[in-house]
């Protein structure tokens, strides 16, 4: 059975262009900084942030993990959405490896915070309080509906922060779905920050890695904390080789997972008993949920799209999270309809 994975565009497999430019990569060793590879998908991502350097990373967690660690010390305090990646995905890492100690402010359902808020969260300089040293903002926003932040919101954020003192740290897991949903180039959503990470291994299909991108200085330390972190990866070019090929060929194309994700919303809650959970999606992330009153849970029905070939992510107990990637076709979106009706018990 071919299945229909619609639980996260990281189940994407590496396209067939991936796979031949794996196959030929020329490599070298990277922890001496001689893998050709790396170098070039690390300056082609400084280039398209807008940034001075770039680092390549096993993951976007372990990229946002150094860049916590590199903008702050033990007992710094950072600041954050309490729907954010960093606080709610990321196993603590910040405090369990960085001493470093989280100050969450509500994200609003569009993915924001308030400026106020963050403004509030910034400390006085008392021997009593952690020092605030960062803000993170993440673009899109995933729990709160894969939304994207506008480059207006982006700078006034960005602005309060520093006007407080505090470095910008971006998780741009999902940077190039907010670009290409707005219609805007990647570093007007970038170039106010101080760092910013993108994950290659998502929606642009490469099979392993992310990148952190920040100033020379920034990255100079970044790669000391990498190495720390037992991140250093020898021929690391066989990896980013798939990466090239994801930021060559697979960003303008995003938008078609922007639309699926429109198709399969109309799709799904035009079925009675089902409504959207984070509103209309404006990017690849559909939210829905399931009237409790009248129907299974999101489990019982979740067994019952798996018999028919479909993979949804739970997020609650009605609740689902479904994703399009570059493997789900329009064909695959009339599918899913289906089977969630099947699921459902409904008359098809
Ligand atoms: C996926 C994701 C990450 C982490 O990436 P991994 O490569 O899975 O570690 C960070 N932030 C956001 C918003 C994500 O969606």
């Amino acid at each position: 059975m071919k299945w229909i994975d619609l639980r996260s565009d990281t189940v994407t497999l590496p396209t067939p262009r991936m796979r031949d430019a794996m196959a030929n990569a020329e490599l070298g060793d990277d922890v001496y900084g001689e893998d050709p590879t790396v170098n070039r998908l690390q300056r082609m991502a400084a280039e398209q942030l807008g940034k001075e350097d770039a680092l390549f990373v096993p993951s976007g967690t372990m990229g946002n993990l150094i860049s916590v660690l590199a903008h702050c010390g033990r007992g710094d305090e950072v600041i954050m959405g309490d729907c954010a990646h960093t606080f709610l995905y990321e196993a603590g890492g910040i405090s369990a490896l960085g001493g470093v100690h989280p100050y969450l402010i509500p994200n609003n359902p569009d993915g924001t915070l308030s400026i106020q808020d963050i403004q509030n969260a910034v400390r006085k300089d008392d021997i009593h309080f952690p020092k605030s040293k960062l803000l993170i903002l993440e673009n899109t926003h995933n729990r709160c509906g894969g939304v994207s932040l506008s480059r207006e919101y982006m700078l006034e954020a960005a602005n309060a922060a520093h006007q407080s003192g505090l470095s910008v740290h971006l998780d741009g897991a999902r940077i190039f779905n907010a670009a290409v949903d707005q219609g805007v180039s990647t570093v007007e959503l970038t170039d106010m920050v101080d760092s910013v990470t993108f994950c290659l291994s998502k929606g642009l299909c490469a099979p392993v890695g992310s990148v952190l991108c920040g100033s020379k200085a920034f990255i100079h330390e970044a790669l000391r904390i990498r190495k720390q972190l037992g991140g250093g990866m020898r021929q690391a070019g066989v990896l980013a080789a798939a990466g090239i090929v994801a930021l060559e060929e697979m960003v303008d194309r995003l938008a078609e997972d922007h639309q699926r994700a429109q198709l399969l919303a109309e799709a799904l809650s035009s079925i009675p008993g089902v409504a959207l959970d984070k509103g209309s999606p404006n990017t690849n992330m559909v939210y829905i949920k399931l009237d409790s009153a009248s129907s299974i849970t999101a489990k019982a029905c979740s067994e019952n799209l798996k018999k028919q070939g479909v993979l949804a992510g739970i997020t609650g107990p009605y609740h689902f999270r479904m994703v399009c990637h570059y493997w789900i076709t329009d064909e695959d979106i009339g599918k899913v309809h289906s089977a969630f009706e099947k699921a459902l018990n409904l008359p098809q």
